[in-house]
């Protein structure tokens, strides 16, 4: 088991020392959205990019704590390229993972979470659970601001 906890823990250090899809798009024809995790101090800017219902590309911007940045460099990378009903399972596997969705265990999608399963351990410190899935929320808020303005 600690094999697989220092894995984990190198997942998100390298996430964090090497955030993926860091930066910027033009916006519009993107959708940049906020996030903030007040608790922490944490700060999430999204910019998306949806081609259709695919994830065409996304960027993120902002600051915060290792948690934060990590779970959001992981979000990008799980999502981009992406359809829309790909990452609505994968928001929806992630939160059950950390206990925060709101299905019972049998509409949990059977999607597999791959790297973002690093986080898993998050779910023993539930003042860091924001922190986890900040960039999830600001995800799904981007998204809906993305598609209602069709
Ligand atoms: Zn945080």
């Amino acid at each position: 088991m600690s094999g697989l906890e220092d894995l984990y823990r190198e997942i998100v250090l390298d996430h964090y020392k090497s955030p993926r899809n860091r930066g910027e798009l033009e916006s519009p024809p993107a959708t940049r959205v906020e996030g903030l995790n007040p608790l922490c101090g944490d700060e999430i800017v999204i910019y998306l990019d949806l081609d259709g219902d695919t994830v065409r590309d996304i960027r993120i911007g902002g600051q915060g704590c290792s948690i934060s940045q990590s779970s959001a460099s992981m979000m990008s990378a799980a999502v981009k390229g992406r359809s829309l009903a790909e990452v609505d399972d994968l928001l929806r596997a992630f939160k059950a993972m950390l206990n925060v969705g709101d299905e019972s265990p049998d509409e949990i999608p059977a999607v597999k979470l791959g790297e973002l399963e690093a986080l898993r351990g998050v779910m023993k410190f539930p003042s860091r659970i924001k922190c986890a899935t900040l960039s999830w929320n600001t995800l799904d808020q981007a998204i809906t601001e993305a598609t209602a303005a069709r």
